[in-house]
Parts: C-alpha cells; sequence; structure tokens
C-alpha cells in the first residue's frame, strides 16, 4: 500500500516537471516573438483581447458604457431608449426599460430587510438637462452680474452638460432615504439606507459611481447617493476592485490616453441590432417614443448638482 503510494507520488512530480518544463520552452519562445512584435509596431496601444461584449455569460453588457466629459452620449440619445416609470413618489421616475426590472427589484427587497429608499431623480432627457444648463447660465448673468463666457464656465463647475451626465442615458439614479435627503454634503453615508446599498447594490447590477477620494479620476465630488446601472457581471467585478468606473475602464486597456473609450459598444450597437429586427419582423409605421418632461424636484432646486 505504502508502495504504491510513493508510486503515485513520484508519477505526480514527473508529470508537474514535465508541464513545468514545456511550459518554460514555450514561454521562451513567446517572449522572443513579443520582442519581434514590440519593435515592429512601436505605436502599441493598451487595448486587451478580451472583449466582453461578445462573452455570453456577461449579463447586460450593452449597459457598461462610460457617460462622461470626455464621453458624451449622442445628441439624439433620447430618441433612442425606451424609459419606463421605476419609482413613484410625488412624481414619476424613469429608467432605460432594459434596467428598471432591476431597481424595482432592489427596491423591494430593500423595504423587506425595513429600508425605504427614495429615488429623487432617475431619468433625465438631454433636452431638459439643456435647459438646466441654460437656465443657470442665464441666472448667473441677469443675478450676478456676469458675462456670458464667465457665466458659462461657471456653470460647467455645478451642472454636467447635455448628454455628459449619466442620468441622460437613463441608467443612473439618486437615492436617499425619508430621514435624509441633502446633497449639500455626504452626511447621507451614515444612513442605514446606505449602508444597505453599498453592501447590496451590486447584487442588482448598480455600482456606487462617484466613490470618495476619486475626484482627482472622476472630476465630480463623492456623491453617496448617485447609482449606476452596469449589469450584475461588472457590478460585482467593480466593487471587488475597489475602483471607479473610468479607473476600471483603464484597467481594462479601454481607454486611451485621452480617457476616451475605446471600446464603447453597447448602447448604440445594441439599439441598432434591435432596430434591424423589428425592421425585418414588422413593416409597420415607427411610433415615436413618448416623451415626458420631468419637472424639477425640489431637491434639485436646491442643489445645481446635476451630474
Ligand atoms: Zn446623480
Amino acid at each position: 500500500m505504502r508502495g504504491i503510494k510513493y508510486l503515485l507520488i513520484i508519477t505526480v512530480l514527473l508529470i508537474a516537471l514535465a508541464f513545468v518544463l514545456t511550459n518554460f520552452v514555450f514561454t521562451q519562445s513567446d517572449e522572443e516573438e513579443a520582442e519581434v512584435t514590440d519593435t515592429a509596431d512601436t505605436t502599441t496601444s493598451v487595448t486587451t483581447e478580451y472583449d466582453p461584449w461578445e462573452d455570453e455569460n456577461i449579463d447586460n453588457a450593452w449597459a457598461m458604457f462610460l457617460v462622461n466629459k470626455n464621453n458624451p452620449l449622442p445628441a439624439d440619445y433620447d430618441s433612442m431608449i425606451d424609459t419606463e416609470v421605476v419609482f413613484e413618489s410625488w412624481r414619476e421616475y424613469e429608467l432605460d426599460v432594459r434596467a428598471a426590472d432591476y431597481l424595482k427589484r432592489m427596491v423591494a427587497d430593500a423595504k423587506e430587510d425595513g429600508i425605504d429608499l427614495l429615488v429623487v431623480s432617475a431619468y433625465r432627457t438631454i433636452e431638459y438637462q439643456q435647459q438646466n444648463f441654460d437656465n443657470s447660465v442665464k441666472d448667473r448673468m441677469d443675478n450676478r452680474g456676469m458675462t456670458y463666457d464667465e457665466a458659462y464656465a461657471d456653470t460647467l463647475n455645478e451642472v454636467a452638460l447635455p448628454g455628459e451626465s449619466e442620468h441622460n442615458a437613463g441608467l443612473a439614479l439618486d437615492i436617499m432615504c425619508e430621514e435624509y435627503q441633502s446633497m449639500d454634503d455626504d452626511g447621507f453615508e451614515n444612513t442605514d439606507a446606505f449602508k444597505w446599498l453599498d453592501e447590496h447594490a451590486y447584487e442588482y447590477g448598480f455600482i456606487l459611481r462617484y466613490p470618495k477620494d476619486k475626484y482627482a479620476v472622476t472630476g465630480i465630488i463623492y456623491e453617496p447617493w448617485h447609482y449606476r446601472f452596469v449589469g450584475e457581471y461588472f457590478a460585482e467585478e467593480i466593487k471587488k476592485s475597489g475602483l471607479c468606473l473610468e479607473e476600471y475602464y483603464q484597467s481594462m486597456g479601454w481607454l486611451d490616453e485621452n480617457g476616451k473609450a475605446i471600446k464603447m459598444r453597447g448602447p448604440y450597437e445594441e439599439i441598432e441590432r434591435e432596430k434591424e429586427k423589428e425592421a425585418e419582423t414588422s413593416v409597420t409605421v415607427e411610433t415615436e417614443p413618448k416623451k415626458t418632461m420631468p419637472s424639477i424636484p425640489y431637491s434639485e432646486q436646491q442643489v445645481t448638482i446635476i451630474v
């Protein structure tokens, strides 16, 4: 019995040795090849071969795209997506229909845990964002004696340009709770609602989009209330990594040196594909998706953080 055991161990060791040796030989030749390629291609980019949009194990890869100063949405994005009411308080809040059920499930599950989440902002049309921006510029010119250029620059500090806010994509939400609804500071992080979100949001595909100490990267202050849908797979990956979305993109080699997403598949291609499918299956006249202009919630009138 003992003899067989030793024989087995020796066999395993021999196989392992053979494996290591073969690998060593292959690695050597790989490295040589790599050197040749490196010298041949001096304009190497950081793109990786891995393509999440082709990975069938990843849910909602379409939702994985960047929206920020360097990556604005197309001006006609409002007409490209369908939205759905996901939350009702004194008004209705909408999200992209494809993310809607995740949010509804999250709110319902939180409630079961005794947490009442309160959505205070969700989808905003680009048109609405434009009005908001223009009003802010006008207010500075009328009431603070600024020139147009001054007012424009000053507004940029507080209000995202149309198409540069994730809210315009229908994938972002500002979530607070009854007890705490101020965006003047980050006190919301001390609430049970925040603790619940911090622990569970990723399970529903949402990430805390502007974490603490990431201002230098995101250009946006810490917003414990702002959550962004990226799908369950990426939400978990990003949470585990401790990176913010821009940093995660960088780590995957999906950003160029100007912060522009190299791989920005998703919103456009997915929508185009769906449209093509629809056109193939029916010849009916296209109906304009209904767009409602949301009225400005009280909390947003008070603070003009429009990111
Ligand atoms: Zn927000």
